[in-house]
């Protein structure tokens, strides 16, 4: 009998109107991307199962639905997440500039116990479109990321499938870290947590 938890993992997708958040869950997810913009998915969350190392993970992506206004997304959605991930539009310098506010948000509404090592990602996406009107450079965004306890970093794009499933890799792996941590007292109570397995001389039945 396996002695190991599931593991659910949930995951915020956090960055401005338009960045692409739902079309790289998409991509993630569904191997799909739309054009249209409104890239509905119909549900607060998308799961995906992913294996990290040996162990089986499923991973609760938490989407926007269009509430990118600060404060209007609720404390629930913020609550028990063991990764955030903030993307940015490569060639929409506002969209990198408030990648702080989104952090910070998150920060304030998540309240986790030790905040600076709370693992983040932060996505560079639509470098399909090309440098010609590319705004913020690979340079700047990487100095951006290490100032900020060293954030993982990645280039992708949706559109392409660039880079998606390396960043999302990364996203389970630190969420996975995260959420082990948490088994052991750090982080923050997690509610969402299922435990199904049973103590060590419990009954299996
Ligand atoms: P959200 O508001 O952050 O969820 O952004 P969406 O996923 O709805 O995407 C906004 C628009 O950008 C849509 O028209 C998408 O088709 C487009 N888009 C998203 N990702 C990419 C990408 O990687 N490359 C390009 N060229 N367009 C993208
Ligand atoms: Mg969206």
């Amino acid at each position: 009998m396996s002695s190991r938890k599931k593991v659910l993992l949930k995951v915020i997708i956090l960055g401005d109107s338009g960045v692409g958040k739902t079309s790289l869950m998409n991509q993630y997810v569904n191997k799909k991307f739309s054009t249209s913009y409104k890239a509905t998915i119909g549900a607060d969350f998308l799961t995906k199962e992913v294996t990290v190392d040996d162990r089986i993970v499923t991973m609760q992506l938490w989407d926007t639905a269009g509430q990118e206004r600060f404060q209007s997304l609720g404390v629930a959605f913020y609550r028990g997440a063991d990764c955030c991930v903030l993307v940015y539009d490569v060639n929409t310098p506002k969209s990198f500039e408030t990648l702080d506010s989104w952090r910070d948000e998150f920060l304030i509404q998540a309240s986790p116990r030790d905040p600076e090592s709370f693992p983040f990602v932060v996505l560079g996406n639509k470098v399909d479109v090309g440098d010609d009107r590319r705004a913020i450079s690979t340079k700047r965004a990487m100095t951006y990321c290490q100032s900020r306890s060293g954030i993982p970093y990645f280039e992708v794009s949706a559109k392409d499938n660039t880079n998606v499933e390396q960043a999302f890799e990364v996203v389970a792996r630190n969420a996975l870290a995260m959420e082990e941590q948490e088994e052991y007292g750090g982080g923050f109570e997690d509610p969402i947590d299922i435990s199904l397995d049973n103590e060590r001389d419990g009954c299996a039945c």
